[in-house]
């Protein structure tokens, strides 16, 4: 070996002391038992002081420091101040609470460590597995498309990138949207997640190309009125492309009829997106699949495991029923990505269905809950926190006070407090000051929306911890707290 060669220095990244490594990891699982045991004994939430604060703005590391010590530091300024979305009264927005398994998942995929991007491996093979499984819990044939993605904003990216590129005629890919003979209108109702407004800035059309049609006293889309819309658009030039129908709307829930969306859809010629991110799932509970009758009919499907399934974040997928398409739309193959016969790289590369090209092992969370637990009991969840929030609402119906805003059609329950006699605006305070309340204290998270112009508070349970008991004392809750509130403040 010459002398060049001996100077080399042979550092790595493996610990000098193994076995030290194997008790911190041993020790943090000990403790990610008790964490999530526990979860239901500890705040939901609570204010970081200003000393944790502050201990996130510390200077960037140049020296190294023992891993047990920053464990230790972790405990202190981490694990006590998190969103709260793993506890059982946690009702904010829509998210799923986690399980241990699918946190022993995330750390199992990490330590095989391979990257999704594609090849001959066992962790691709169990991609396409997933996505297969989730496939025909959708109802979508067996040669359709499908990949996992970051979550249902990333979903619904990829399901309406490839209706454009289906529906533009000419090649998008290679000429853009500017040269397009007529211009592509979306179509979706008032109520469409705010990503699309996002997906369609992204894929260059602006969000005036996004019609937000009007939705009945259900919230759901109004199909005449998107009859008519597409046939003045037809009439004034533009390229009536996609509807986006809403299986779980955020607000309230509402559910699109994707049946008749799908029927105008074939006679209009038009490309249907089903946005399924709360609702997609509710295809697999025994009670109340009907609601979401159709979705596997649709030209793609944008599906959510961090919502219903409860895998920790992220993990959402993206559903094309014309695979064709779908690699059409994403498929590159640069000199330095070459499929071979043989080795590492026999296999087709999964980033041709991807806009990323390295990947997460996101599958593997999604394969050992449900393998552990079975589709049928996620089912049967669903099933449950729907029973629960119409539970809820017939409590709050016969709660004087209290008054119900929008009847459930799935899990989200909107209702506010109101004693009579106040003003929409001090209703709003109010009821705003009760929600910040139960927060801060750690009691329940809920969140807050506006609905036919009324402000409400709203719950939206995905969540398999919640039990009867828990909504029980989060209306005690909410009641004291608005008699409390009006005697502080009065001027409310
Ligand atoms: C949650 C949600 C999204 C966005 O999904 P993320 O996983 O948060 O990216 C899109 N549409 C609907 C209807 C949703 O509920």
């Amino acid at each position: 070996m010459d002398q060049a060669n001996n100077q080399i220095r042979e550092e790595t990244l493996d610990p000098n002391d193994w076995e030290a490594l194997r008790q911190l990891g041993h020790q943090m699982i000990d403790d990610a038992v008790a964490h999530i045991r526990n979860v239901r004994d500890r705040p939901l939430w609570q204010e970081m002081p200003p000393a944790v604060r502050e201990a996130f703005a510390s200077p960037l590391p140049k020296d190294p420091a023992p891993a047990a010590e920053l464990y230790q530091e972790l405990q202190e300024i981490l694990m006590p101040y998190p969103m709260g979305n793993i506890h059982p009264r946690f009702w904010m927005w829509f998210m799923g609470s986690g399980s241990l398994t699918g946190a022993l998942a995330e750390f199992l995929a990490a330590v095989d460590g391979s990257n999704l991007g594609g090849g001959n491996n066992a962790a691709a093979l169990m991609d396409r597995q997933v996505v297969g499984w989730l496939k025909t819990l959708m109802g979508f044939p067996a040669d359709a498309s499908g990949t996992p993605v970051s979550g249902g904003s990333m979903a619904n990216i990829i399901g309406l990138t490839a209706a454009r590129n289906a529906m533009a005629g000419g090649d998008v890919r290679a000429n853009g949207v500017a040269q397009l003979e007529k211009p592509l209108r979306f179509y979706a109702s008032d109520q469409v997640h705010s990503c699309h407004q996002k997906a369609v800035e992204l894929l260059g059309l602006g969000n005036n190309a996004l019609c937000r049609v009007p939705t009945g006293p259900d919230y759901r889309i109004n199909l005449d009125a998107l009859a008519d819309c597409i046939a003045r658009d037809r009439a004034a030039g533009f390229l009536p492309t996609c509807v986006i129908a809403t299986a779980g709307t955020v607000n309230t829930g509402a559910i699109d009829d994707v049946n008749g969306l799908r029927t105008l859809c074939t006679r209009e010629g038009l490309w249907l997106h089903v946005d399924g991110c709360i609702g997609a799932l509710i295809a697999i509970a025994p009670q109340n699949h009907r609601l979401v009758d159709g979705i596997g009919e649709a030209d793609s499907l944008a599906l959510d495991p961090h919502k219903w399934l409860h895998v920790p974040f992220e993990a959402g997928c993206a559903i094309i029923r014309d695979a064709s398409v779908h690699r059409g739309t994403f498929a590159l193959h640069p000199e330095y990505l070459e499929e071979k016969t043989r080795g590492i790289a026999a296999s087709e590369f999964l980033h041709d269905y991807n806009l990323q090209t390295s990947r997460g092992f996101r599958a593997l969370k999604v394969w050992l809950t449900l393998r552990e637990h079975g589709s049928e009991k996620f089912g049967r969840l669903i099933d449950q926190n729907i029973a629960q929030a119409a539970y809820l609402a017939r409590r709050i119906e016969e709660t004087p006070k209290l008054d119900l805003i929008v009847a459930p059609t799935v899990n989200i329950v909107c209702f506010r407090y109101d004693p009579g006699g106040m003003t929409e605006a001090a209703l709003r305070d109010l009821n705003v000051e009760i929600m910040l309340r139960l927060q801060e204290a750690g009691i329940a998270a809920i969140s807050d929306t506006t609905v036919s112009g009324k402000h409400c508070l709203r719950v939206a349970i995905c969540n398999h911890r919640t039990t009867t008991g828990d909504l029980e004392m989060f209306l005690q809750q909410v009641i004291e707290l608005g008699e409390l509130v009006r005697v502080e403040k009065p001027v409310l």
